[in-house]
């Protein structure tokens, strides 16, 4: 590491302990900022986290909507992100204008909408309760019975937990532009170059990509089957930030990231926004702050906290 390295890292221990702030950190961050965080994990770890927190600031490492759902959970606390421009492909494929024009042209079916916890505020405002995808199949599976399921933003996710549950739901047509790029023969050609290895995916990949998987789960889960995959060579199917976490969690293991047809492997370009220079700024400046309007935040905050308690059950 550099000598600047070094030097940005303390700077951003000095500034936390000034602020007394959190670094949370999605596991797609960049291995230096997922170093530095006190928590590194998934969606739904890092709500709990954030839920549980009694800093006064929560430095988000992550895309918007993450950060965002901090700031649903914690209405008094600082919220900053390293970029304010750090979005999500899923976010943007449903805006919240466009659910509520679906949702009144469709009262009569009168909804339970669940959604991906990929989306922003004002989609989370107009649903009955959030999944991730370490948690949507059981929730799913807790749905009432007596009301056709709008699954919004990500229909490969849902498509997913439609074949897991058995469950009908109606699809938003919305996906992860990351996930989509792995393709079944980029996964097929690496799988001819390590005949042995296992294969695991995200379910924000396509059914044809899902289907060539000997397991499918969400980041935080692939941990525990990485550590526990009775060979060594385990190709990733996921945003290839995964890889560092993975890599120091089962340090016996061989991790291939799962290429696309163009690449070797696959960055999510909003993920990758976030550098230690921009999360020692945010610390400093106390800003891009997240800010959202108080009546949306509260009917935001209901679905999200019906998640955290159904996922504790
Ligand atoms: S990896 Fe996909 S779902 Fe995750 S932040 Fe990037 S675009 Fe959004």
């Amino acid at each position: 590491m550099t000598t600047t390295a070094i030097d940005i890292k303390e700077e951003i221990l000095q500034l936390k302990k000034e602020r007394n702030a959190v670094i949370l950190a999605h596991n797609y961050q960049v291995g230096e900022i997922q170093d530095i965080a006190d928590y590194v994990g998934d969606s739904l770890g890092l709500a709990y986290k954030a839920k549980e927190t009694d800093c006064d600031v929560i430095a988000f490492c992550g895309v918007h909507f993450m950060a965002e759902t901090a700031k649903i959970l914690n209405p008094n606390k600082t919220v900053v992100l390293p970029d304010r421009e750090a979005g999500c492909s899923l976010e943007e494929s449903c805006p919240a204008e466009d659910l509520a024009a679906f949702l009144d042209a469709n009262k009569e079916k009168n909804y339970y909408v669940i959604a991906y916890i990929n989306c922003s505020g004002g989609v989370k405002a107009l649903c009955d309760v959030i999944v991730t995808s370490g948690n949507a199949i059981d929730i799913v599976n807790k749905a009432p019975q007596d009301r056709p399921i709008l699954f919004v933003p990500d229909a490969n996710l849902g498509a997913w937990v439609m074949e897991q549950t058995g469950r009908k739901m109606d699809l938003w047509q919305g996906s992860c532009y990351v996930h989509v790029e792995f393709t079944q023969s980029s996964i097929n050609k690496i799988k001819e170059e390590y005949p042995e290895a296992l294969v695991v995916a995200h379910p924000e990949c396509t059914t044809a990509v899902r289907l060539l998987a000997d397991e499918v789960c969400s980041t935080e889960k692939m941990i525990g089957y990485c550590q526990n995959a009775p060979v060594k060579d385990i190709i990733v199917v996921t945003e290839s930030g995964m890889l560092h976490r993975l890599q120091k969690e089962a340090p016996d293991k061989n991790l291939i990231p799962g290429p696309t047809d163009k690449c070797a492997c696959n960055d999510c370009h909003f993920m990758k926004m976030n550098t230690l220079e921009k999360l020692r700024d945010c610390l400093r400046d106390l800003s891009p702050t997240v800010e959202m309007p108080e009546d949306v935040r509260q009917r935001a905050e209901a679905p999200i906290n019906r998640m955290l308690e159904q996922s504790r059950k």
